[in-house]
């Protein structure tokens, strides 16, 4: 039989009176119980205090074996349950198989990388067409054209060439010549505005032919690439609109002047 201390008797001197020790301590227990008499009058302050509390609660009757096993059934299926419905047990039983949470983190980080490519193709969508023909259209469609370049001076005429011209009625009229690196205009023809050179109709008035003479005669600041005079094609474009009032507005106007063809 063993010997206890003091202090081991008094960590089981609860259990003691409640009977719930093995033997080999209970007996200990009473054994030491016999010869010490602070632990003993201990023991006898406990028994006191639950003979009042018996003799207080006199209607309550302690439970019989069969209720106290229910009860102790029931308190542990409620605590088993509870453990197994708690959100920190579900995810310890998700991460209890370390295959599907690798083969999860797999699929989550392609969804990511995913994600990632497709908003890298819709923002580069814009600048970056994702063939050659929509880059061909791009082009054509969107792309402005290239500014003149800063060192290229285009020529400029001398006094007023075409404005000699006495014009009447509604005519376009496209020249094409040749400024020379003197200044002067060689090789003017006309253009069809349609299309082809030498305007059938109006090749033969008298007005083109002096307009003609007038922009062939016509003096002009050569072009300049870099500073130096260089020979330039030039393509003009004469365009004459006379605007007429309307009837309503004839009677009006016929008070003020006649009206004027306007040269464009
Ligand atoms: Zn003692």
């Amino acid at each position: 039989m063993k010997a206890l201390t003091c202090a081991a008797t008094r960590r089981r001197i609860h259990a003691y009176c409640d009977e719930e020790l093995p033997v080999s301590d209970q007996i200990a227990v009473g054994s030491h119980l016999e010869w010490c008499t602070a632990c003993a009058a201990l023991h006898a302050d406990f028994q006191a205090v639950g003979s009042v509390l018996r003799t207080s609660m006199p209607g309550r009757l302690p439970l019989s074996t069969e209720a106290e096993v229910g009860l102790r059934a029931g308190v542990v299926s409620r605590m088993k349950t509870e453990r197994t419905l708690s959100f920190a047990s579900q995810a310890r039983e998700m991460f209890e198989d370390m295959r599907l949470v690798y083969a999860g983190a797999g699929g989550a980080a392609a969804a990511v990388v995913c994600i990632v490519i497709m908003l890298g193709m819709m923002r580069f969508a814009g600048r970056l067409p994702v063939s050659l023909v929509a880059s061909v259209e791009t082009s054509a469609v969107f792309a402005p054209a290239p500014p003149m370049e800063p060192h290229i001076q285009l020529p400029r005429p001398i006094g007023q060439a075409f404005s000699t011209a006495d014009i009447t009625g509604d005519s376009v009229i496209m020249m094409v010549a040749v400024v020379t690196r003197e200044g002067t205009v060689v090789n003017l023809s006309l253009l069809d505005p349609g299309g082809g050179r030498s305007s059938r109709q109006l090749t033969q008035t008298k007005a083109v032919e002096d307009l003609l003479g007038a922009v062939s005669r016509a003096r002009f600041e050569p072009a300049r690439v870099d500073g130096l005079p260089v020979e330039m094609n030039m393509v003009w474009v004469v365009e004459h609109t006379t605007v007429r009032a309307t009837h309503a507005v004839k009677k009006r106007a016929a008070r003020i002047g006649p009206a004027a063809p306007v040269n464009v």
